[in-house]
């Protein structure tokens, strides 16, 4: 059987394993860590359990298909329930906003804030719907390593606006700020700037709408964990605690790797779902090459971070919604910290994320999980988080105690964090970025790391940093692309 190796067990990595498996192949899946999910890697500390990353799971087909190619239905072995309100939205003057599948429940609030604003939010829905169907439903599986490609994607995407920012198409359907502030921060959840981020990121509301929002029973690690069982199933063999240290090329292919224990395993083709960046400057480093050279590599723009904070408390918040995202009194000017000045701020917005809300097993009896998560620079900007972390994070507390969870440090049980030198320490990601390159408009498809390496023959790219992007239905969409490029075994 040919053998396949597949770097780091995030989504993509572990998607693509599963796909590679059921076409024949002999797949090792080699993972840094002791556990595998990559951002997605859960913690089991005092009787909580945290997943560390994702929470908000969108467009379920693209699980159901990994389990419908193994034989099997996803129903059978993990539990999707559909979340609704999708998440609540509070403003720092106090103001709710509960985004929900019921539009005229959203139309009522969006009245209540800018009447005039009502018919846009329906038109921002068509357009948010023909964006999906181009750029999702025809782009997000199409290998974008060849430029005809990209010429033939081009007319159709252009006349979608996607040379425009999605605050600048937000704000063609909405004249109040509140409200293009409300539904245009979703490219923040994978790792963009409103303000630079392509339009075509507008379709996060169109699939939120269609396929719904759901939370896996169980956490997030439910769902991964699931995956790794249909790896299994496949004949494929998960090792942890396997960090690889560099792609071994022989005549300008692939033929394995070199693990940092020096053990050297042999292949066929190398997958890598590590950091697309950190594929080409650590993992071939020694290696010429042509596009992405420490020079491109240092050019290009790299998303946020972030500063997470995972912690338990002995009671339960009750009236705390599952999804809150908890703004700060500044939009753009926090943005610009964060991105342009790439300073850490004073002032933040949060994500607070209570499971706990939907499944009370992820914590003991009457307790709460949380965790809570701020947008930062990447390590570009220079902080010392060894040094910042515990203050930053005691500000995060005085500001959740100050506005949903009063008496916060009287209840903590259990508490830890995740900063940006974790991402670079811990998950590999250059400059410490918690969701790869950021998705500009000249970081996106044919500009995006290949799916298909430029490097190397053999080599192929799954994950954030690779077509089509960041997210979980981006970095499972990349492994289907393999389907297309890698050749049968
Ligand atoms: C806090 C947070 C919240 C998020 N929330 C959401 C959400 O709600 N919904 C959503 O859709 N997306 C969300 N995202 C984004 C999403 O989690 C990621 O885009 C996605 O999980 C990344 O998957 P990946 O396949 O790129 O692999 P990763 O998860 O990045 O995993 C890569 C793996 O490779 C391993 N690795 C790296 N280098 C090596 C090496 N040299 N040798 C061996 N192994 C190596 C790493 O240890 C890691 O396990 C969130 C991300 C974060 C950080």
């Amino acid at each position: 059987m040919k053998h396949a190796i597949v770097i780091g067990s995030g989504f993509g990595g572990l998607a693509a394993a599963v796909r590679l498996g059921v076409r024949g192949y002999r797949v090792t899946v080699l993972e840094k860590l002791d556990a595998p999910g990559g951002r997605a890697y859960v913690h089991r500390r005092d009787g909580y359990t945290f997943d560390a990353g994702p929470t908000i799971i969108t467009a379920p087909y693209l699980f159901e298909d990994l389990w419908t190619i193994c034989g099997k239905r996803l129903a059978d072995h993990v539990k999707l329930r559909p979340i609704d309100p999708f998440y609540q939205v509070r403003f720092d003057d106090g103001d709710v906003f509960r985004y929900s599948a019921d539009l005229d429940a959203v139309r009522a609030q969006i009245a209540r804030i800018e009447p005039r604003d009502v018919e846009g939010f329906d038109r921002f829905l068509d357009k948010s719907r023909r964006i999906f169907e181009v750029a999702f439903a025809q782009q997000a599986e199409q290998p974008f390593h060849e430029l005809g490609a990209l010429f033939a994607a081009a007319p159709g995407l252009v006349r979608l606006g996607g040379y425009r920012s999605v605050y600048q198409e937000v704000s063609r359907f909405f004249r109040s700020e509140k409200l293009r502030l409300l539904f245009s921060f979703h490219p923040l959840l994978i790792g963009g700037n409103p303000f630079t981020t392509t339009a075509y990121y507008c379709l996060i509301a169109h699939l939120e709408r269609t396929y719904g929002v759901h939370y896996a029973e169980g956490g997030v690690g439910a769902l991964m964990n699931g995956i790794v069982d249909l790896v299994r199933g496949t004949g494929g063999t998960l090792r942890c605690g396997a960090e690889v240290a560099e792609v071994l090329v022989e005549g300008g292919k692939a033929r394995g790797v070199r693990l940092a224990s020096g053990e050297v395993i042999e292949s066929d083709i190398v997958v890598s779902n590590a950091d697309a960046a950190w594929t080409y400057g650590k993992l071939l480093g020694k290696h010429a090459r042509r596009r992405w050279t420490d020079a491109k590599l240092e050019r290009s723009r790299y998303s946020m971070s972030l500063f997470v904070w995972y912690f338990g408390t002995r009671r339960r918040y009750d009236d705390v919604y599952h999804h809150t995202m908890v703004l700060g009194p500044r939009y753009r000017g926090l943005l610009d910290d964060i991105f342009k000045r790439k300073v850490l701020a004073k002032d933040f917005s949060l994500y607070l994320h209570r499971p706990t809300a939907s499944d009370t097993t992820l914590a003991p009896p009457g307790h709460d999980a949380f965790y809570v998560l701020a947008p930062v620079p990447h390590l570009g900007s220079g902080t010392d988080w060894r040094e910042r972390a515990e203050p930053y994070r005691q500000a995060v507390q005085r500001r959740l105690e100050d506005t949903l969870l009063p008496g916060l440090g009287d209840s903590l049980t259990t508490s830890f964090v995740l900063t940006p030198q974790d991402f670079h320490d811990r998950l590999s990601s250059w400059k410490g970025a918690a969701f790869a390159m950021e998705p500009q408009l000249f970081q996106s498809a044919w500009f995006r790391p290949h799916n298909r390496s430029e490097e190397v023959e053999g080599l192929y790219l799954v994950g954030a940093g690779t077509h089509p992007g960041a997210g979980l239905p981006g970095v499972v969409s990349s492994a289907r692309i393999l389907d297309k490029i890698v050749p049968d075994p």
